[in-house]
């Protein structure tokens, strides 16, 4: 059977939104034709049809924490109340988690990205009706942790992949993992060329650590006791600081990019 579809618009893969035109599907949702006419017996709908949306970016086992945390604190401020607020709570919540995969589906998302530090989403990702690519991301402030750190996340990555199948390791953010630990992340991708992202210049005090070790975050972090000696500032911003580690081959998704230069697109592109 086929089912024949128009809509006040169609948004085509050009990303052109075409009014009078028909979709042509087959009934499991396979994309046979678009026709530039309305068929007679075509359904209609109001408002535009679209392909489903990709969400790049999401941490669903942190679900539970939804209006749980106060906006516009800054990047130290979320860091800090996020890490009090996690010492409180359950590492995650099954219901909630599955509460935002419904409603991402029903909001037309097929495919996410999600950022994973521990394994209670595995099970859901595996039956879910949107595809999901697991970013085992690890971190640490600790030069000498970064070989247990890298060990701990391999082993989240295999059981992701076990699990449901597309997962790939990742780095949290240039402030929150020492060279060493770029270094073991760096090398197993130029090993594996899988999918690689970062969380990017959130805020301008991330910049400011690697400009002349001043700001905001890295004051939050000296408060809080963590040896923050291994930064040896570059003068240059984060993210062309640690553009060194940046995989060979793996295409990179930077995430946020709040204070991203013209300067650091054009360092990029070079
Ligand atoms: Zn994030």
């Amino acid at each position: 059977m086929m089912r024949k579809l128009t809509a006040d618009f169609i948004l085509n893969p050009n990303g052109q939104l075409l009014n009078k035109h028909t979709l042509v599907i087959e009934d499991d949702g396979k994309i046979l034709d678009l026709v530039p006419s309305v068929f007679d017996e075509a359904e209609e709908f109001k408002g535009i049809l679209s392909p489903g949306f990709i969400n790049t970016h999401c941490h669903l086992e942190l679900s539970h924490f939804k209006n749980k945390i106060h906006q516009h604190t800054g990047l130290d401020g979320f860091i800090n109340e996020f890490v009090q607020t996690r010492k409180n709570a359950e590492l995650s919540d099954l219901t909630s988690n599955e509460e935002a995969n419904e409603y991402m589906w029903k909001s037309g998302i097929q495919a996410v990205g999600d950022i994973c530090n521990n394994a209670s989403t595995f099970v859901l990702k595996n039956k879910s009706a949107i595809r999901y690519h697991s970013f085992i991301e690890i971190f640490s402030m600790s030069a000498s942790d970064a070989a247990i750190t890298f060990r701990e996340g391999l082993h989240l990555l295999n059981q992701g992949k076990a699990s449901h199948t597309n997962a790939s390791l990742v780095p949290h953010a240039p402030y929150s993992c020492t060279t060493n630990l770029f270094e073991f992340i760096q090398n197993f991708h130029n090993a594996t060329n899988s999918k690689w992202c970062i969380h990017n210049q959130e805020s301008s005090s991330e910049n400011e650590m690697f400009l002349n070790a001043s700001g905001k975050l890295l004051k939050m972090f000296s408060k809080k006791g963590i040896d923050m000696s291994w930064l040896i500032p570059s003068g240059t911003t984060s993210l062309q600081t640690i553009s060194k580690h940046f995989p060979l081959t793996s295409n990179i998704l930077l995430v946020h990019n709040t204070y991203t230069s013209l300067t650091d697109i054009q360092f990029l592109k070079n």
